[in-house]
């Protein structure tokens, strides 16, 4: 009697281990080849997301506008129950940029590429005049202007200094950098973990309070401060509340520029400028994510869901094409080739274009809130058990070369599984490290499986928030291969016959494998 129940119990442990954690059959993986690589929409969409869509700030009127333009494309793709979608109060309301024009007018005429920093103020129409260089280290160095900034061009100094890069502009991960990739960063010295494989650097430098209060009181017409190498203006924000007076109108200068009519006035040449921005606030107090379905048809496995996404939202310079058009056009063309390859998927598919990511991922934050975690009580919601997989794109127009585990052993048996019908592809690398700074962060951080790749740098932090990111910063054969990769991984996690679990808590952690 006791023989025969272990002999059943094995036999049932085999099937379920035999059952789990399937690759997709050949003539799948050749539907999705023959669909990615010979009826690619990539370079279409590439347009549209960028050229057409033009720039897309959290909350503004171009933001709205782009979100109903890409609803658009959706439905015309076919998609099930496609919309825009609440996810978040946004106090900071809608900011647009209508003009900018910034001028040196002596000691001789140069134009000058600007942007003003997002929901700061307008000029009064056209100001032109003497530059004044806003030189405070002191207590005492306020009393040398007070009284004198009212209606002036203010320039702020720059203490940066440029340093000349010698390495090349764009690069590819190299087989060695890959294979140290797929290394388990908690089994190295501390220094060596949790490190990202993308420097960033984030600029943004707010003005210390004293200095911002006594400006405030002061009233310039225009604070221009430096952000961005090479005449490319970098795009900054200030705070703001929708409501609370207009901030003073604030313009980033390149450093270059910046460091030219700095350098005049510290040698004392008188430098005049001509400065004219236009821009206006919006009650828009909304952030939106837009949705897009391919319904599941397993009548068991329906209610669950595979998520795919990337954030919609951009900086108001550029067309955001690397950061993040091109994470939201392989998304959509991943969608478009698992539904032409005529596939039912098990579970749902499901496509999010994320809003309000550049402003803290409150479009992923939102969803997870109204659909997965109620965050203030921690209790999950229906989704949560429901919940399948999430890959987010955002690392730029690179191409994949294997994907970020962010520590979670147990999405690996998948993951190896999912990816061998994919060995001609060359895809790739399974590395255990944890990244962040995007929206896969959201989901990953209640132990939720989310997951994002590891791309080719490419020339991604030249252009990255810069004017510069625009559709010339996309490879389109990048995206193509990124999109083949992405189908194939979200329609394995739909045909699976188990999902990955989330990460256990310390009690209940099972010995054996599931
Ligand atoms: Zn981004």
């Amino acid at each position: 009697m006791k023989s025969i129940f272990v002999v059943f119990f094995v036999y049932l442990f085999l099937t379920f281990n035999v059952l789990a954690q399937q690759s997709l059959s050949p003539e799948a993986i050749f539907a999705i080849k023959r669909e990615a690589f010979s009826h690619s929409q990539i370079e279409s969409l590439a347009f549209y997301l960028t050229d057409l869509a033009g720039p897309r700030l959290a909350g503004s009127k171009l933001a709205e506008r782009a979100e109903i333009l890409v609803k658009e494309r959706l439905d015309e793709m076919g998609f099930s129950n496609v919309r825009i979608e609440f996810a978040a109060e946004f106090a900071q309301g809608g900011w647009d940029n209508f003009k900018t024009y910034a001028a040196m007018t002596a000691p001789y005429y140069a134009n000058f590429a600007a942007l003003p920093k997002a929901w700061t103020g307008s000029t009064n129409g056209m100001v032109a005049g003497e530059v004044i260089l806003l030189n405070i280290n002191t207590e005492a160095d306020f009393e040398r202007y007070r009284g004198t900034l009212a209606d002036k061009i203010v320039l702020l100094p720059d203490f940066s200094r440029y340093v000349m890069q010698f390495t090349p502009l764009a690069s590819r991960y190299t087989d060695e950098q890959l294979q140290e990739l797929a290394i388990d960063p908690r089994s190295q010295p501390s220094s060596a973990r949790n490190r990202p494989s993308l420097t960033f650097s984030f600029f943004g430098w707010r003005l210390p309070q004293p200095i911002s209060d006594f400006l405030a009181e002061e009233k310039p017409a225009v604070i221009i401060s430096s952000g961005g190498e090479f005449n490319v203006p970098e795009t900054t924000s200030v705070s703001h509340k929708y409501g609370q007076s207009e901030p003073i109108a604030e313009l980033v200068l390149p450093i270059e520029e910046h460091g030219r009519m700095s350098r005049l006035m510290f040698n004392n040449v008188t430098v005049e400028m001509e400065v004219e921005i236009k821009n206006e606030f919006y009650d828009n107090m909304v952030i939106n994510n837009v949705i897009a379905e391919i319904p599941g048809t397993d009548s068991r496995l329906r209610n669950e869901t595979v998520l795919i996404g990337a954030h919609w939202d951009s900086w108001h310079g550029g067309t955001g094409a690397a950061d993040n058009a091109a994470g939201c056009i392989v998304m959509i063309e991943a969608m478009r080739i698992i539904k032409a390859t005529g596939i039912q998927p098990r579970r749902t598919i499901r496509l999010a274009l994320w809003g309000g990511e550049e402003l803290g991922l409150l479009g992923s934050r939102g969803y997870l809130q109204n659909n997965l975690y109620d965050t203030n009580t921690r209790t999950p919601k229906t989704g949560y058990q429901q919940f399948a997989l999430y890959l987010n794109m955002d690392n730029g127009s690179g191409k994949f070369r294997g994907i970020y585990l962010e520590e979670n052993d147990m999405a690996f048996p998948f993951f190896r599984e999912w990816i061998k019908p994919l060995e001609t592809l060359s895809f790739g690398v399974l590395s255990p490290r944890k990244t962040d700074r995007t929206d896969h962060v959201t989901f990953d951080r209640i132990g939720l499986p989310a997951f994002q790749f590891i791309q080719d740098e490419l020339e991604y932090m030249r252009s990255y928030h810069t004017v510069m990111d625009t559709y010339e910063r996309l490879i389109i054969s990048d995206l193509r291969y990124n999109a083949a990769i992405v189908a194939a991984l979200a329609l394995s996690a739909a045909m699976d016959n188990d999902k990955i679990p989330p990460k256990p808590l310390l009690e209940g952690v099972p010995a054996k494998r599931r």
